[in-house]
This record gives structure tokens, C-alpha cells and sequence, in this order.
């Protein structure tokens, strides 16, 4: 196990590049296998969705469209309680479907004030991918159609995640120690 630092605070090896990288694929095929015939658009959610959600994609086999929108909700190593969309979206996405890329439902604030505006516009279908969920964090319950890995309470940094700005190029995940 290695620990790193990143700006105050130290953080541990959590899950590996390997075991991400493999549960990335099965995601993938699950998908492929799910949309076969269809051509959904994936919604990716800014910063932190963007690793995993370029991953994801690459692994598709299917027909499939992405695009990105940005929703702000974390400062530091704490949710801000509050989310303030700063790119918003631009596609149509009445009769599509979709499929909603996060990073990490933690309290699921984010994706329980995004999604009555969505639902509004009227997808044909709509889900949800994740790469992480912490379900004792969990305030907002909501159904996560594809995920990862489900895991504690902690605070975590690496591939897409950072603390204040660094991080995200981890090619691991890791736990604050
Ligand atoms: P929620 O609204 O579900 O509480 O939080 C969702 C957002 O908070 C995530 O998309 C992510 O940006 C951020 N977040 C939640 N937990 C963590 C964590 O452990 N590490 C990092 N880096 N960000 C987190």
C-alpha cells in the first residue's frame, strides 16, 4: 500500500488501476448489452465523471452519443449543500436515452436536484452510471443503475476525484488516511 499527499492531508491506496480498469469494462459490456439496437446519449457530470466516463465510453460497443455538463457541489473535503450548475445542457434530449455518467453519489444532493429538471424534458428512458457510491453518506436515496463500487464513508482522491484541485490524475483510487 502506498500513501500519498496531497496539499494537508495524506491519502491511501484504495482500489487499483487493474480493479477499476476491470470493473469499468463490465460496466461496459452490461451496457452494451442493455442499448443493443439503441443509440443513448450519455450525460457526463463535470469535474470528476470525466475519467471514468471516458473510460466507459472508449469500452462501448454500441452506437452512442456524450456530452458534458458541470454541477458544483463539493469545497474541500466537504459537500457545500448547496449545487450551482455552471455549464448546463445543451442537447435535446426529449425521446433519447440516457444515461447519466457520475462520479460519486455521496449524500445523492447533486443528482436529486438534477433530475426532476430532466425527467421534465421528457427522455424516453433514463439511468444512471456510477463510479462510486457511499451508501451510509446516502441522504437523497436513488436507484443507481450501473455502479462500480459501493464504499465507506471516506473521503477518497484519484482518477477524475480531487481534494481542492489535485488529484484527479491518479490513475488509482485513494482513501484519505
Ligand atoms: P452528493 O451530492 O451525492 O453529496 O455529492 C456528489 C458530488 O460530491 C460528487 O459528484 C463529487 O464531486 C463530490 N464528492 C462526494 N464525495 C466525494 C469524495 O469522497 N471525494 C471527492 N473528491 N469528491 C466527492
Amino acid at each position: 500500500m502506498s500513501v500519498i499527499q496531497v496539499h494537508d492531508k495524506s491519502f491511501e491506496t484504495f482500489l487499483s488501476e487493474e480493479t477499476i480498469q476491470k470493473r469499468v469494462k463490465e460496466l461496459a459490456v452490461a451496457i452494451n448489452n442493455d442499448y443493443k439496437g439503441k443509440q443513448p446519449l450519455f450525460i457526463g457530470i463535470l469535474n470528476g465523471a470525466f475519467m471514468f466516463a471516458s473510460d466507459l465510453f472508449k469500452n462501448l460497443e454500441i452506437d452512442a452519443e456524450i456530452c458534458f455538463i458541470k454541477l458544483i457541489s463539493y469545497q474541500g473535503t466537504k459537500s457545500a449543500g448547496k449545487v450551482v450548475t455552471s455549464i448546463g445542457l445543451m442537447e435535446d434530449v426529449h425521446g433519447k436515452d440516457i444515461i447519466l455518467i457520475e462520479d460519486i453519489v455521496d449524500t445523492g444532493k447533486t443528482l436529486n436536484d438534477f433530475l426532476p429538471g430532466l425527467r421534465h424534458q421528457q427522455p424516453a428512458s433514463l439511468k444512471i452510471a456510477a463510479l462510486l457510491h457511499k451508501p451510509d453518506a446516502t441522504e437523497y436515496p436513488l436507484i443507481i443503475d450501473y455502479l462500480a463500487f459501493s464504499i465507506p464513508d471516506k473521503f477518497v482522491i484519484g482518477y477524475g476525484l480531487d481534494y481542492d484541485g489535485l488529484g484527479r490524475n491518479l490513475k488509482e483510487i485513494y482513501q484519505l488516511v
